[in-house]
């Protein structure tokens, strides 16, 4: 997605994507470092990725296969990059993500045309008008040996302490069998089972629960529109706006699955809704499709099969949200291909179907919608056997006209109203159903 674009767009994207959601950019702290380049070049035998920033790092360096990348972690950081377009492809790089993967730690993955692995990996202290510079070097390696590795525990990569500065020759090399650090629990987690549901605190039982998911995030940054626009950006401002005018009416405890540009993990974002005891849950995109002319919003639900092919794009697109933020996915069932739906399951899916019908026809009231408007498909992040659940694609970003709509606040007011008002009628069916 990104590779393909020529500089003048991806620096149009930058400084859109800035002015877009002011309100949505965290303030850099002082005490939090900041990354204020990264450089990618070939150098001897090996593609070398310079990041320079602002105070001394450790960093975590690990590679990931099927697709290859390698993922460098560092503690929570702020993000200056020059006003140029990100490093094009070169030698074995490709492409590169950067962003907030949870809270404290940051994330950059870099996708690489073949199997690699880390010939050297250092930091620099700062000189020449430099700052702290973190070096990693990536040499072709044969399939076999880079899924060996895979196994191997991530590399640590520090500058130790308070060492006296060093010229630049003697810059500190850390081998991989010294300062090695296990990966974190979560990336080693298995197969995409859902544990059961923990019973819900409920303080406000009376108030109904509803969980609003802003689709991607953090090193994730979904699509990017015509002009420049973040999916990930559209979905947070939306979301919340829709919590405001869903909280203002008293009658619903909200919550959203991320408040911040952070990444959160699709099963994440399933069992956050169920522990939470929602009772509906939304997740907010605006992706873009292949056909550019498409517009309009328009609703998913859970389906085996999808609904016709646009459907079955978008929800093998959505799925690869985790790959796409560099997370092992190796030893994980694939969640496209088979979704298995219990009885349980059945229930929601009815319920959400209901509720997309309602969603559908509130939409076309106050927003431009797509013909075929209620489509499913096998979207992973819809698959909570016990809340009823729907996908809402606010409009295509692929679209000039749908991404100015979204860039638009009154028409993402006028959207987020509609869906209140569906949310009204649906939980006013689902009480006069128990009525009876
Ligand atoms: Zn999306």
């Amino acid at each position: 997605m990104w590779g393909n674009m020529g500089p003048h767009r991806l620096f149009l994207i930058m400084v859109a994507a800035a002015f877009l959601v002011m309100a949505a950019v965290k303030t850099v702290s002082a005490a939090e470092a900041v990354v204020t380049d990264a450089r990618v070049g070939t150098y001897a035998q090996a593609t070398r990725v310079v990041l320079e920033y602002s105070k001394p790092l450790t960093f975590t360096v690990f590679t990931l296969g099927n697709p290859s990348r390698v993922v460098v972690d560092m503690p929570e950081v702020g993000w200056r990059l020059p006003p140029r377009p990100l490093p094009k492809r070169t030698g074995l790089f490709d492409k590169m993500r950067y962003g907030l993967y949870k809270a404290g730690q940051s994330r950059i993955v870099l996708d690489v045309t073949e199997p690699v692995r880390i010939g050297k990996a250092f930091v620099i202290k700062p000189d020449d008008g430099h700052g702290h510079r973190f070096v990693l070097d990536l040499v072709r390696t044969t399939e076999a040996a880079f899924l060996k590795r895979l196994k191997g525990p991530a590399l640590s990569v520090t500058a130790g302490g308070n060492a006296p500065a060093q010229p630049r020759a003697a810059a500190l090399t850390v081998p991989q069998q010294s300062a090695v650090q296990p990966q974190p629990a979560a990336l080693q987690s298995p197969a995409f089972r859902l544990a059961p549901r923990k019973p819900a605190i409920r303080p406000h039982a009376k108030k109904k629960v509803v969980v609003i998911d802003p689709g991607h995030g953090g090193v994730d940054p979904g699509a990017i529109g015509h002009s420049g626009t973040y999916e990930k950006h559209i979905t947070l401002v939306v979301s919340r706006e829709l919590k405001r005018q869903l909280e203002a009416t008293g009658q619903y405890r909200v919550l959203l699955t991320r408040r911040r540009d952070f990444f959160i993990r699709l099963r994440d974002r399933v069992q956050f809704a169920r522990e939470a005891g929602a009772e509906l849950f939304i997740s907010i995109h605006a992706d873009t499709i292949k056909n550019r002319s498409i517009s309009g919003s328009s609703v998913y639900t859970l389906s085996e099969n999808a609904s016709d092919k646009m459907a079955a794009e978008l929800a093998e697109k959505e799925n690869k949200a985790d790959l796409i933020a560099g997370i092992d996915l190796t030893h994980e069932t694939p969640v496209i291909a088979n979704i298995l739906i219990s009885l349980r399951q059945r229930d929601s899916m009815n319920q959400s179907a209901r509720f997309a019908a309602l969603l559908i026809k509130h939409l076309k009231r106050r927003t431009m919608v797509l013909r075929n408007t209620h489509r499913m498909a096998g979207f992973a992040v819809l698959k909570a056997p016990d809340v009823p659940s729907v996908l809402i694609e606010t409009g295509f970003l692929s679209n000039k006209t749908d991404e100015q709509r979204l860039r638009s606040r009154a028409y993402r007011n006028k959207m987020a109203t509609a869906i209140v008002e569906a949310i009204g009628a649906y939980f006013l069916q689902v009480e006069e159903a128990t009525r009876r």
